[in-house]
């Protein structure tokens, strides 16, 4: 049921995400008193604690580069201070041995005196540095708690809204670097060191929501507004429109300042390319978000099918397509229906009868029409998924224009259907199809007049034409990016594409590696698809070329008749 919450706004921006509720440490004191002999050992205790806590600060330090170094440095030489501070550090001791507390009963209790002078300072700037205090004693509490064991590691936060009553700075940095969209907690402020660095790092954050600790439960749809410190817990379909106008809005800002800064991949000579991230789950969307992909190009889809008895029901698909649109937190998303067959045999529900040649088989959407009903149910929960960001659907396999038609027949059913019931799904949602059979480049010209942009699988195409299984060892020497009929296919298509004003972008493994990037700009590519761990690399590639000279070269790499010609091209 959606209920909503008002707060603080700490840091601006709105945020669709999954609630992940996170309790502090429980300050769990040991409440009775130590024998005598035993105070000195437990001061040796806690001045071990304090440097576990300082050994972590100075581990955090060492990681930290570039922007974050800045945005971080001087949040963690204070938290560094209040741990080497006497009027913090004297005081616990002095409480452990004058009145025999363990460390953390003394540790809390020094707490509650600095928060309690905190809390009379009447500058809220200075007033909130207590949250700084708590986040020292909280370390040194999880210090002492552990007494010398590692600290958890917990998953990563792709496409989550942290529920929490404060975080840490260090803790943020880490959860940012995860993925994590936005910040709710039920203390903190927005002069707290946590939303200074939320702002730095344009993360929208909500402070002072009493009760969302026990009103949020992990895993619930939340829509923040950093603006106006508000919180919706469980959106409806009136929410979703709001906030789809909103991205469109920040997409349009970010378009322009991209433009503005030019900071894009851009060639040596100027020319913008835009660099997508493959994905198959938030981990890696994130991954790429962080690392500046345009948009997902490639969202594969079979780990959804994968060693499981039954077939995933539309709500288990939803979801999971619903997580990996908020997770890109307004960045396009591209999901790739079922691409089940050959390589990809997934055993449980799906089984394929035994196939004498399964690469030539029943594979991808040669397999999703031959069962509509498991295509519809995924179709479904593909357009569903539109209502939280922009959605493209690219079907696999395609090798003619009679199966793109039927496709989109069930795709139109599908989307009537849901309108009939009201169910919330965007207005634009492009159907577009995989170019990896080579028939598929020869008729690309007509599959573009039924197809909303294509999608290259270099890796298919290449095996396809050069008759070469991907997979094969035997073969490997046969199976050669550096072709030139495998080169003139992707031309073919690039060039058709271009024609009829069609998007493309090519989504196989040539697009990431760096040692190709010259010969998909002379072919005149301009958007790639690839691991988001690629990305840094192939912008850096793409800064060294001049694209006028290699598009000038152009009928060299295409009339080339061998690998050598190819490779001296390239090396030139
Ligand atoms: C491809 O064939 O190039 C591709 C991207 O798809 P997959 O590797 O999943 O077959
Ligand atoms: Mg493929």
């Amino acid at each position: 049921m959606r209920s909503e919450w008002e707060g603080t706004s700490a840091s601006r921006g709105l945020a669709l995400g999954r609630a992940r509720v996170v309790y502090s440490a429980n300050l769990e004191i040991e409440t009775e008193l130590l024998a005598h002999g035993a105070v000195p050992n437990e001061v040796k205790r806690f001045e071990a604690a304090l440097n576990v806590a300082r050994s972590e600060l100075q581990g955090l330090r060492d990681r930290l580069s570039g922007a974050l170094a800045r945005d971080l440095a001087e949040i963690i030489e204070a938290h560094a201070m209040i741990l080497d501070d006497p009027d913090f550090t004297d005081g616990v001791v002095a409480l452990i041995r004058s009145e025999n507390l363990h460390a953390t009963a003394a540790l809390k209790r020094q707490r509650d005196l600095l928060a309690a002078e905190f809390d009379a300072i009447e500058n809220p700037y200075l007033r909130a540095r207590r949250d700084d205090v708590d986040h020292v004693v909280q370390r040194v509490f999880a210090a002492l708690q552990r007494g010398g064991a590692e600290p958890e590691r917990k998953a990563g936060a792709g496409g989550e809204i942290l529920i929490c009553e404060t975080v840490a700075p260090a803790d943020l940095a880490q959860l940012q670097e995860q993925g994590l969209l936005g910040i709710v907690a039920t203390a903190s402020s927005p002069y707290s060191h946590t939303a200074i660095l939320a702002r730095s790092f344009r993360m929208p954050m909500v402070c002072g929501v009493k009760g969302a600790l026990n009103l949020i439960h992990d895993g619930d749809l939340v829509l923040m507004d950093g603006d106006r410190g508000q919180i919706i817990v469980q959106p409806d379909a009136i929410d979703l429109t709001r906030f789809r106008a909103h991205q469109r809005e920040l997409d349009k800002t970010q378009k322009r300042r991209a433009r503005e800064k030019a900071s894009e991949a851009r060639t040596k000579d100027g020319f913008l390319i835009h660099l997508h991230a493959n994905a198959e789950d938030t981990e890696s969307i994130a991954l790429g978000r962080r690392l500046g992909a345009s948009s997902v190009g490639l969202f594969r889809t079979e780990f959804l099918f994968m060693r499981r008895r039954e077939l995933p029901s539309e709500d288990e698909q939803f979801r999971a397509y619903r997580d990996a649109v908020i997770a890109m937190g307004g960045l396009p998303v591209t999901l790739r229906t079922l691409d089940l067959g050959a390589d990809k045999a997934l055993g449980g529900p799906l089984e394929i009868a035994h196939e004498e040649n399964p690469a030539l088989g029943l594979r991808g959407i040669r397999f999703s029409l031959a069962r509509r009903e498991v295509f519809a149910t995924q179709m479904r929960a593909m357009l569903r998924a539109s209502a939280f960001g922009p959605v493209r659907i690219l079907m696999p396999m395609v090798s003619s224009i009679d199966e793109v038609r039927s496709a989109r027949e069930l795709y139109e059913e599908c989307m009537a259907d849901l309108r009939t019931t009201r169910t919330p799904v965007a207005d634009d949602v492009p159907l577009g199809i995989m170019i990896e059979v080579p028939a598929a480049v020869l008729i690309s010209s007509e599959l573009a007049r039924v197809a909303d942009f294509f999608a290259v699988g270099s890796n298919d195409l290449a095996q396809y034409v050069l008759a070469a299984d991907r997979n094969n060892a035997a073969v490997v020497n046969h199976y050669d990016p550096l072709h030139p009929a495998f080169i003139r296919m992707l031309y073919l298509v690039l060039d058709n594409a271009r024609q009829a004003k069609c998007p493309i972008s090519v989504c196989g493994e040539i697009a990431g590696d760096p040692r190709y990037t010259a010969l998909l700009i002379a072919l005149g590519l301009t958007d790639f698809s690839m691991h988001p761990n690629a990305i840094a690399d192939v912008r850096d590639a793409l800064a060294e070329l001049n694209r006028k000279t290699l598009r000038a070269k152009l009928a060299k790499f295409l009339h080339a008749s061998d690998r050598e010609t190819l490779r001296q091209l390239l090396d030139s």
